[in-house]
């Protein structure tokens, strides 16, 4: 028996498992190919950012207090600018999460009596409070700013003439989002999200077109902002962040609406001259720098799932031979006990926390209890290694993140092997 095929056994991977996997690894060459040309290609866009804004290593410096002159932060903050081919960016530790980083962009550039219309259907679930479809404390609602959404057709794709339709004048941000989220339908491509944002331009040049860019970063050669997006919106403790950043958001698109983020994240008349980094830049730069091979190995992950699930008979999104368009795989697995096994296979090949057994819970945020496995160095990364699923119907797991290739596939594995092991799949 091979070395690895002893460790694999070792770890609690049959045999069985290993030999499936590996046959369906090795007809996946050519795509884990074009990841690879991707990565090349955004590693040396990230490269170029930093060297034409003169990074150093006093970039790296611990600030404390106010904040005022972080060179460290003002700097990252044009390397973010430069590779998303916009004016201006807001990178901060202060930004909580891509939640946070999508309320902010909104609230800071949305004022009563304005609408906010999303084109692609329904938001992700945590957005459902931020804007106040479900109510809620503090929801852009309450602020007397109104909403509209178009749903996607029953193809997925958007809906050009009801778009046409919600748009008059009182809509002041198109609001789109990338990836698919906690839903069944495919994400779109930074191509697809071009089309949508010229048309609305083409009816109202002066409305903000904002995407939600979560899970998107760098799965493409090219993001929304180059597409025409005002505002492209993201957490670092996915894609962009590498898988270092510890906390911390990003906004980048146009100065005049970055501004407004500026003021509405910290206080009108202080905007972003102030907000410390307390030392975590350091972290920022160096996971910015990791990430276009970070999200190759996500994707190669996402890709491997894709096929081996499929090959099983369970219908996953996307599906094994579509193109990807961010990092996240669902696999529609049908019951609450698949979803659950999944899981425990997931977190039982983490590096962290392996020997726990993750359980459903009441997430707040969230309209159902929802199953999570992670085992993170930095706590809730879904960059990192990581499923999670709603424990509703369709029964949906969704996966996504490896920060090595060698992760993921061992993950995938272990989730195949739970699946085996009790009995809902035979091999
Ligand atoms: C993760 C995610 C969010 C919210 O990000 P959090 O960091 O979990 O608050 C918003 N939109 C999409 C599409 C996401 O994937």
């Amino acid at each position: 028996m091979l070395e690895i095929e002893s460790l694999y056994r070792e770890m609690g991977i049959s045999f069985p498992v290993l030999q499936f996997g590996n046959k369906i690894e090795e007809a996946l060459k050519e795509r884990f190919e074009a990841i690879d040309c991707t990565a090349e290609y955004n590693q040396l866009k990230v490269i170029h950012a930093m060297q034409e804004n003169r990074v150093n290593a006093e970039c790296f410096n611990y600030v404390s207090g106010y904040g005022y002159d972080d060179y460290g932060r003002d700097t990252l903050e044009k390397v973010y600018a430069s590779v998303f081919h916009t004016e201006s960016a807001l990178v901060r530790p202060q930004i909580t999460c891509g939640t946070h980083a999508l309320s902010l962009a909104l609230a800071a550039n949305l004022r009563p009596g304005e609408e906010l219309l999303s084109a692609a259907g329904k938001p992700y679930d945590t957005l459902e409070e931020v804007i106040g479809i479900r109510p809620s404390n503090g929801s852009l609602a309450e602020y007397g700013v109104t909403y509209r959404q178009v749903d996607l057709l029953s193809d997925g794709s958007f809906d050009f003439d009801g778009i046409k339709s919600a748009i008059h004048e009182k809509t002041k941000i198109v609001t789109i989002q990338r990836s698919k989220g906690y839903q069944t339908r495919p994400s779109f491509s930074v191509g697809q999200i071009g089309e949508v944002i010229q048309f609305v331009k083409e009816i109202k040049p002066d409305v903000i077109c904002m995407v939600d860019n979560c899970y998107g970063e760098f799965v493409e050669t090219i993001e929304p902002s180059d597409v025409g997006a005002d505002m492209v919106v993201g957490s670092l403790i996915k894609n962009p962040g590498g898988g270092l950043a510890p906390i911390g958001g990003y906004i980048a698109g146009r100065e005049d609406l970055i501004e407004n983020c500026g003021y509405r994240l910290t206080s009108p008349g202080l905007g972003r001259e102030v907000g410390a980094t307390l030392g975590v830049t350091q972290s920022f730069y160096q996971g910015l720098f990791l990430a276009p091979t970070v999200v190759a190995s996500a994707l190669k992950g996402a890709v491997l799932a894709a096929n081996i699930y499929e090959k099983l008979g369970y219908k996953v999104v996307p599906n094994a031979s579509e193109s990807r368009h961010d990092i996240i795989q669902a696999v529609e697995l049908g019951t609450p006990e698949g979803v659950i096994s999944f899981c425990r296979g997931i977190q039982a090949a983490a590096p962290v926390d392996s020997y726990v057994s993750p359980e459903p819970w009441a997430m707040p945020g969230y309209d159902s209890d929802v199953i999570m496995a992670a085992g993170a160095f930095v706590q809730g990364s879904s960059i990192e290694l990581s499923a999670d699923g709603p424990i509703k119907p369709p029964y949906a797991v969704y996966f996504q993140g490896g920060l090595t290739w060698p992760h993921a596939k061992l993950g995938i594995l272990m989730s195949l092997q739970y699946l085996v092991k009790e009995g809902l799949v035979t091999l």
